[in-house]
């Protein structure tokens, strides 16, 4: 016979396990809002489009053993023409960024951005990558000497122009004028979230020098674009359903030593939702309940919401994300080389954690159609499309 404490210990490991693969099986699955149900239905434009944007994200530590998001992106970008932007959104290398030439890390660091930047070898269109909070050398104090590095060794890797912004560790707006019609705007969010020094010595070159400048040059430069099509592209989602929106899972507060070690299933009740549960109440500045990025998302929804069919585009959270809220568009793609819990509803309209992109087709009547492709269960440069939605303008019709 077995002992009483030994049948209880087993029934809350079985329960466990099957609690555990319930919610692996949700991972892998796509979430759509009721609305979207019938995505696969939606007419498509009969037109060509007349620009293409390809968006992703958090791609600093790429593993092509695996399927792989640069490898679909990469099969994307050999086949588009000059009419086409793709955006790396930020922590492009992880963990600290670029470290120095003397650096030990220098070397690997070095074989992460070069895949990314290998697989644009064939590509026609426009290059720009945009910091994130990783590239400021793990938010730490000589993140701004880091910035400028990486920024240096990007452009000249690449030799394509000016293919890192905004420059030189300012925080933007920095404006890229794509069609007549079409602008893209990057800004550098960890700029604004950075506690130590981003006081450039080169401060004239920046249009903005603190947090006022900063908004008031945001909405001057929508402003004096408000007649076209405007996306804005950041690291700092401020709208996301992962973790750095506190929405964490059972799992996370059973298993919580499984967020660093994956396998490390060692079940802590109680003691394991501290992490959790202070991420989602008090947060720490990478996450949206943070009081500094609660700041940086009331000024910048304040400034979008002026802007009717903006689209704003961030990564951080490593997962695939759309909301439509009021009159714009919200996308976090942040699942460049590797996935994290996204969770469903909450005003989204649809939430996947798998490795993707997302690619914006601009059409001569101002429509836009978003999609979200994300890699095949095989290693292949192909993928499929998990979700589709035609961006119309008032217009348009
Ligand atoms: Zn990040």
């Amino acid at each position: 016979m077995l002992s009483s404490k030994f049948q209880n210990a087993l029934k809350y490991v079985v329960a466990a396990w099957l609690i555990l693969s319930t919610l692996h099986a949700e991972a892998q699955k796509a979430w759509y809002s009721k609305s979207e149900i019938n995505w696969e239905t939606v007419e498509q434009p009969e037109h060509a489009p007349i620009y293409t944007i390809y968006l992703i994200g958090d791609a600093g530590e790429a593993d092509f053993s695996k399927p792989a998001a640069l490898k679909v992106l990469e099969g994307h970008l050999e086949k588009a023409d000059s009419n086409a932007l793709v955006v790396f959104l930020g922590d492009n290398i992880y963990k600290a960024g670029l470290p120095d030439t003397s650096s030990d890390e220098r070397g690997a660091a070095e074989r992460k951005i070069n895949v990314q930047l290998d697989i644009l070898d064939a590509f026609q269109g426009k290059i720009v990558f945009v910091p994130g909070n990783h590239d400021w050398d793990h938010w730490r104090p000589a993140g701004l000497v880091a910035i400028k590095r990486e920024e240096s060794y990007i452009e000249h890797y690449l030799d394509r122009g000016n293919t890192f912004l905004p420059d030189k560790g300012c925080p933007g707006p920095a404006v890229t004028n794509l069609t007549d019609n079409l602008v893209f705007i990057a800004i550098d969010t960890q700029w604004w979230l950075h506690k130590w020094d981003k006081v450039n010595v080169a401060n004239e070159v920046c249009t903005a020098i603190d947090d006022d400048s900063f908004i008031k040059e945001l909405d001057k430069v929508l402003e004096a674009n408000k007649s076209k099509q405007i996306i804005v592209g950041a690291h700092h989602p401020i709208i996301t359903n992962g973790y750095h929106g506190g929405r964490f899972t059972i799992k996370d507060h059973l298993f919580p030593l499984t967020a660093k070690y994956h396998n490390l299933y060692l079940p802590m009740p109680i003691l394991g939702s501290i992490y959790p549960m202070s991420r989602k109440y008090f947060g720490h500045i990478q996450d949206v309940t943070h009081p500094r990025y609660r700041l940086l998302i009331k000024q910048l929804s304040g400034v979008f919401s002026k802007y009717d069919n903006l689209i704003f585009a961030a990564g951080h959270d490593h997962n695939l994300q759309y909301f439509a809220k009021e009159r714009q568009h919200y996308i976090v793609s942040g699942s460049g080389c590797k996935t994290s819990h996204v969770a469903k509803g909450h005003q989204a309209s649809f939430t996947y954690a798998r490795q993707g992109f997302v690619k914006l087709k601009y059409y001569s009547n101002r429509d836009v159609l978003l999609e979200v492709w994300v890699t095949n269960d095989s290693i292949d440069n192909i993928g499929h499309v998990a979700y589709r939605k035609l961006l119309e303008h008032p217009t348009s019709k």
